[in-house]
């Protein structure tokens, strides 16, 4: 049978973050033609095996670490620690909110009057894309505009044995709580994992490469947030490499390695591998297109999401711009849009000052320059830092040894001394650091943080009064 052939102005490929915001804002305010493909679940890496499900467990482990330290506030009850929280039914729980919201994506689609098709898209050539149907049938798709918003994959290093192990997208799948667990990475993922089964009670083994994680961070965070991971009992496996992961039987695998220590083994029940991630262009027959790539395969853009193509445009994980966050892939994909669409000519993401949190325990939160990259970019004499590092009043009632750290870092420039890096670790960081973002957006200086009348007491009250 002939394929059915469709003509529309705007082709999405991929429903995750970026491709839903791009298909909505261009049919549900423009008016445009629109048809969206998406092969997997609507709502791509963050809704379904990302950012919500992360959040929801980092919940969970917040809430174990709020019993624990509720017996220091005087109540009596305990964590018991691992087998004492019920996975399974949690995990019940946060699939089907889960389905809820794909659920409320595919509506919201209907609602903007987007058309969307659920199958597998690849080119046929640069101005046609097919797309393979779930009963097998065929749509091809003549587009004026064809956005490609296909996301990335976690990727398996080349070690014997590693597909016995899981990435991020098999933590999710978990319906057991691991009792003993190795994680292998040093960035967001491995360091948010290892955090969070930590606090629910799992033995945690963090391998990371060198010496410190979060490397791209400034190194206050690094510093400080390997530190503490020390101080909870999460096992850091420095300077560290694999060599072999075997099954041994019982569930149990077997994982070679060498770290600082020298050569060892560790039998653990889980392995997870969190080190980084590639751009799932293997079903899109992408070559057809002629769109270029860099050395690790994601798409070129420029400053506005085109490509060396004219009517190919790329936007969020699969591009080459080095944000793997869901709302850099929305602002990106609403402001191309409103440019393709809507006639706002220069619409664009600026990629400047992009705040970000680690979801680690405790919280990372940074916008602006590391303090290398600021005295680099600067010069020495023209940058001033602004430390802090307290106890907040939250560990007031607990023994020393039960106290977490509370560490904040304001890079300035110039003789004005314009705030270009804000970094800032401890509890609650993730929901201050959204304020902080806006008025370094702003381009606000010391003098501005120091106008702002501090709120007491709090932890964020010490950002407005460094001296
Ligand atoms: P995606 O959301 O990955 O969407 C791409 C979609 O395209 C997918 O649904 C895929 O199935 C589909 N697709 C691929 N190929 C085809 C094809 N050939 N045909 C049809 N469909 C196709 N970011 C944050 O901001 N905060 C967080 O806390 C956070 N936590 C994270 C935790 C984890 C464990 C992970 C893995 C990521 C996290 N991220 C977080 C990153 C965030 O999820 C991504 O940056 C974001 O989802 C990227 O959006 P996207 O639109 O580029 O791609
Ligand atoms: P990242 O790129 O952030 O970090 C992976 C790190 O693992 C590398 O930086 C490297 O650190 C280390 N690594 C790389 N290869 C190996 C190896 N073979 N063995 C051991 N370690 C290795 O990737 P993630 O997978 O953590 O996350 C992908 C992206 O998803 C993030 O960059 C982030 O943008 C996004 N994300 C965002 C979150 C948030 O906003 N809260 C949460 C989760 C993900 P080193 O060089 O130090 O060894």
């Amino acid at each position: 049978m002939a394929p059915i052939t469709k003509e529309v102005d705007y082709l999405v490929i991929g429903g995750g973050s970026g491709g839903l915001a791009s298909a909505r804002r261009a049919s549900g305010m423009y008016g445009a033609s629109v048809l969206a493909v998406e092969n997997k679940r609507l709502g791509g890496t963050c809704v379904n095996v990302g950012c919500v499900p992360k959040k929801i467990t980092w919940n969970a482990a917040f809430i174990a670490d709020t019993i624990k330290d509720a017996k220091a506030y005087g109540f009596d009850v305990e964590f018991k620690g691992h087998g004492s929280f019920d996975w399974e039914g949690f995990v019940k729980k946060r699939d089907a909110y889960i389905t809820r919201l794909n659920g409320i994506y595919e509506k919201n689609l209907k609602n903007d009057k987007v058309e969307y098709l659920h199958g597998t898209a690849s080119f046929v050539d640069a101005k046609k894309v097919k797309v393979v149907l779930d009963d097998g049938k065929e749509v091809e798709v003549i587009a004026k505009n064809i956005l490609v918003a296909v996301g990335g994959h976690p990727i398996l290093p080349p070690v014997e044995g590693a597909e016995l192990g899981i990435t991020s997208d098999g933590f999710f799948e978990l319906k057991k709580q691991p009792k003993k667990v190795a994680l292998v990475g040093a960035g967001y993922i491995a360091v948010e994992m290892a955090g969070m089964l930590h606090a629910l009670g799992s033995e945690t083994h963090l391998f990371i490469r060198q010496d410190k994680f979060l490397r791209s961070f400034d190194p206050m965070i690094q510093d400080k947030v390997t530190a503490e991971y020390e101080r909870q009992g999460i096992h850091i496996h420095k300077q560290s490499s694999q060599s072999k992961l075997e099954n041994i039987g019982n569930g149990q695998k077997r994982l070679h390695y060498k770290d600082s220590n020298g050569e060892g083994t560790l039998d653990v029940d889980t392995l997870m591998w969190g080190i980084g991630r590639a751009p799932e262009l293997e079903k899109l027959n992408f070559s057809v297109t002629g769109v270029e790539q860099n050395e690790k395969g994601h798409i070129k853009v420029d400053d506005y999401q085109n490509t060396n193509v004219p009517h190919i445009f790329a936007l969020g994980d699969v591009c080459d711009k080095g944000f793997e966050l869901t709302p850099v892939a929305i602002a990106a994909g609403r402001r191309l849009s409103d440019r393709l669409f809507g006639g706002v000519e220069d619409s664009r993401l600026i990629y400047d000052n992009i705040p970000s949190v680690v979801f680690a325990h405790p919280e990372v939160g940074s916008i602006g320059l590391t303090e290398p990259a600021a005295r680099e970019k600067y010069g020495d004499e023209n940058i001033k830092v602004y430390n802090t590092s307290f106890t907040a009043m939250y560990y007031s009632m607990m023994e020393a040894e039960e106290k977490g750290p509370t560490s904040y870092k304001l890079v300035c420039a110039g003789k004005e001394e314009k705030v270009v890096g804000l970094h800032i670790m401890g509890l609650g960081s993730g929901e201050m650091m959204q304020g902080f973002g806006v008025a370094v957006k702003m381009g606000a200086t010391k003098a501005d943080f120091d106008r702002c009348v501090a709120i007491h007491p709090t932890s964020a009250e010490e950002l407005v009064t460094l001296k």
